[in-house]
């Protein structure tokens, strides 16, 4: 019989795209927890990056995605399915009065939401979009041109022109380079890949005053932030800052892929018929698992339990930090935590997983944690648990040389 693991490796190896290097294999997974082909049980610290937040095969998701799979899958946006609109209505009920556009990834998300913002600058001779140095958008020609990680778009040149990048936090930078020609500002409310960091309050109210008073778009990338992460649906909500559009993907459909972005009720007629499309966007299977996840966010208290473990993981991840010189602190929001060091983080990650804790880095030198949302307060005292060992062996090491 075939070593289910070896022969999984080797079909890799030979017919996917050497994109990615994964090297352990899951086979199932149940709230916190996943399995994989030799029976050994983790605890999720990762969620798929931010995907699976209500946890592996939430009942409710699964239990919509078996009704609807078995009902109407898929009938294009030419005709109408009654899930989608539930699910943007949904949406809007808990945002501001505004249109959803549904997309199946955060990339695509993020290039709509680009296209609505030229659309509308266009229209006064304003096309380009300032976005922020360490972001990161998308791995599509435009939303490389807009990520602010330059390694990212290395070998792929040109650039899409049309974006440029300032530094993040720092409004004196954003004030210098907006021009006549500037249409939008797009950030992370709390960067992901570059880091676990958070806007400043104040700078972002500053960013809003700016945009408002220049007369040009404030755009959120919301594909890690939003969707219950850092404690609110949307991001947006923790800082009481308004976009004037903002994207969402990762987590909307729990698993299943979806994209998609929301902008206010006055741009709603910017982008008509023929001016933009997705075959998938919307679907009704995946606008089934999507409005699942909402519900979930009505009925189960996920966004109170995120908030609740969220402070107690960084505040017991800061104490164990200060034990250590090469720990130089926790940052982040809600369940969207960075652990930063004074070194690559890859080390102390695999140090983790060998405790069979799944997690994740940002930027080089940040071990990124990106738990449940519905995780229990046994699940992050264990989590801390493995962590504060991994921490040990890492300083055993750093003494040995
Ligand atoms: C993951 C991510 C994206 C890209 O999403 P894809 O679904 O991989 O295209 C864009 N922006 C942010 C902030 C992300 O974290």
């Amino acid at each position: 019989m075939e070593n289910l693991y070896e022969a999984t490796v080797e079909r890799y190896r030979k017919y996917v795209m050497p994109t990615y290097a994964p090297k352990i294999l899951f086979v199932r997974g149940e709230g916190a927890r996943l399995w994989d082909a030799d029976g050994r049980e983790y605890l999720d610290f990762a969620t798929g990056i931010s995907v699976c937040n209500l946890g592996h095969c939430h009942p409710g998701v699964t239990a919509a995605v078996r009704k609807q799979a078995a009902t109407l899958v898929h009938v294009s946006n030419l005709y109408m399915n009654e899930v989608m609109p539930r699910l943007a209505e949904k949406l809007i009920e808990n945002c501001f009065d505004g249109v959803v556009f549904f997309a199946n990834s955060g990339a695509e998300a993020n290039e709509g939401m680009f296209k609505l913002a030229r659309k509308i600058g266009n229209a006064s001779g304003r096309n380009e979009i300032i976005s922020m140095d360490n972001s990161f958008h998308g791995r599509t020609l435009a939303t490389l041109a807009a990520t602010g990680r330059a390694k990212y778009r290395k070998g792929f040149e040109p650039d899409m022109p049309g974006f440029r990048q300032v530094p993040f936090n720092d409004i004196e930078a954003l004030k210098n380079a907006v021009n006549d020609k500037t249409c939008a500002v797009v950030l992370e409310p709390v960067q992901g890949e570059g880091g676990i960091l958070p806007a400043d309050l104040e700078y972002l109210k500053q960013v809003r005053a700016l945009c408002d008073e220049k007369g040009i778009l404030l755009l959120f990338d919301e594909v890690q932030c939003g969707m219950g992460r850092i404690g609110t649906r949307f991001a947006w909500q923790s800082f009481g800052v308004e976009p004037d559009a903002f994207s969402m993907a990762k987590a909307i459909a729990n698993g299943l892929p979806m994209g998609g972005f929301i902008t206010k009720r006055k741009y709603a007629d910017t982008l008509t018929p023929g001016t933009h499309a997705s075959t998938f966007g919307g679907t009704a299977l995946v606008s089934a698992a999507a409005l699942a996840v909402q519900e979930a966010f009505d009925n189960e208290g996920v966004l109170e339990n995120c908030r609740e473990q969220g402070e107690y993981l960084r505040r017991q991840l800061g104490e164990l930090g200060k034990k250590y010189p090469f720990v130089k602190g926790v940052r982040g929001m809600g369940l969207m935590i960075g652990v930063v060091l004074d070194r690559e983080a890859a080390t102390l990650a695999g140090l983790c997983l060998k405790r069979n804790l799944v997690v994740l880095t940002a930027g080089e030198t940040v071990l990124r944690l990106l738990p449940p949302l519905n995780l229990t307060r046994a699940e992050a005292d264990e989590g801390i648990g493995k962590i504060a060992a991994a921490l040990e062996e890492l300083n055993a090491a750093i003494q040995e040389g």
